[in-house]
């Protein structure tokens, strides 16, 4: 290993790309540990500048800041997916980046990602490519149940139409017409009983550590709550966590995943997604372990020993979206409840603001 890629100790300085709230809280973590914090991110007021020990306002891209934060820090991680292939590249090469690209090179295409699942033994949904809307016509000439989602750049439901067997021709035409031409997936329409999310990391030197699954609820298309323990089978949880151990381990990963999973009436599982990085519905494991995601990360990527991620208590973790967050006064008296606000200057429909987690007794 060479001096720059070299276990962290207090004191240095670890780089985050991007600056919303999952960049804020790893910053928050990085503190915590003595970890001095430099976040790339173009936005001046992002939620990570308030609390980073620097910021830097600049493209994902532009190479002055790349070169700059190659200088400062001794490793590189990232709070979001779509971070440009060059700047990467660039990270990589010089050993900064965990996790590495091949993470980011799985998650940024939904096909790619789909793919890598299956080799990886787990189960997906269904999946077809789709170039062109006469894709689209020819797979639904008998009717399909499903969705087509663009390949790149989609989250909390963005980027997604429904298919259903009963859509005529204009109707399938104006659903691909609606993505704007962008290279798609369709996926066949599961129809699950439930889902739930792992959070799991990885060290440098491989071990593995999985918190347990929460069963999360989503509200158009975003998750709002998260809640634990998530009431599937004990063989259900075992199967979760063995499958992100097998997708860390193929990915050489170092850092915190989150992999999203549809649970099945016969408790089977099928793979929705994975994001390589810190999740939302591991909020939760600030209140109810003792280890935090964040902190977590922090840790594998600083190349240290990962932390216990037992659960000490049972929980319920609700994102405050939007307006959701002018509710925040009437929460702080609430019995075991802790809140997490995450700096933004301008509420929006749709924005994630806030979340909090009230703890609903010992681990059960
Ligand atoms: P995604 O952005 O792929 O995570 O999708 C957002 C949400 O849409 C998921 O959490 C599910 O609730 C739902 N969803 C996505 N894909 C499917 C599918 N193939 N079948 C049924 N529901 C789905």
């Amino acid at each position: 290993m060479t001096e720059t890629t070299g276990v962290m100790k207090p004191g240095d300085t670890l780089g985050i790309l991007g600056g919303g709230q999952l960049g804020r809280m790893i910053a928050m973590a990085a503190a915590r540990l003595g970890v001095r914090t430099v976040v790339l991110e173009p936005d001046p007021k992002c939620p990570a500048e308030q609390v980073a020990s620097h910021h830097i306002a600049a493209d994902y891209d532009n190479m002055e800041a790349l070169e700059l934060l190659a200088r400062e820090c001794r490793a590189v991680t990232y709070e979001f997916e779509n971070i440009p292939a060059g700047a990467a590249r660039f990270l990589d090469e010089r050993g900064l980046l965990f996790p590495g690209t091949m993470a980011l090179e799985k998650s940024q295409d939904r096909l790619a990602e789909k793919e890598f699942i299956r080799q990886c033994g787990a189960q997906t949904a269904p999946f077809y490519a789709i170039g062109s809307d006469l894709d689209l016509l020819k797979l639904c000439e008998g009717g399909f149940d499903g969705i087509l989602k663009t390949r790149r750049f989609g989250y909390d439901g963005k980027g997604q139409v429904r298919i259903t067997p009963e859509m005529s021709r204009e109707d399938l035409e104006r659903a691909f017409a609606s993505l704007k031409g962008a290279e798609s997936i369709l996926e066949g329409f599961v129809d699950f009983d439930c889902e739930i999310s792992v959070i799991a990391a990885r060290s440098r030197d491989g071990e593995i550590r999985a918190y347990d699954p929460a069963r999360n609820i989503h509200r158009n298309g975003i998750l709002d709550t998260s809640r634990l323990p998530s009431g599937v089978p004990s063989a259900t949880i075992a199967a979760a966590k063995e499958i992100a151990s097998d997708i860390l381990s193929a990915l050489g990963y170092v850092g915190v995943i989150g992999i999203e999973f549809f649970v099945l009436r016969d408790g089977s599982l099928v793979v929705n997604e994975m994001a390589p990085r810190v999740h939302n519905s591991g909020h939760w494991t600030e209140a109810a372990c003792a280890v935090s995601q964040f902190e977590q990360h922090v840790r594998a990527v600083c190349g240290w020993p990962l932390g216990d991620p037992s659960r000490h208590s049972d929980c319920i973790m609700e994102n405050l979206i939007g307006q959701d967050v002018d509710r925040f006064d009437s929460l702080l008296g609430k019995p075991g409840l802790s809140i997490h606000l995450y700096g933004k200057s301008e509420t929006r429909p749709g924005r994630k603001m806030g979340h909090f987690t009230r703890l609903t007794g010992p681990a059960s």
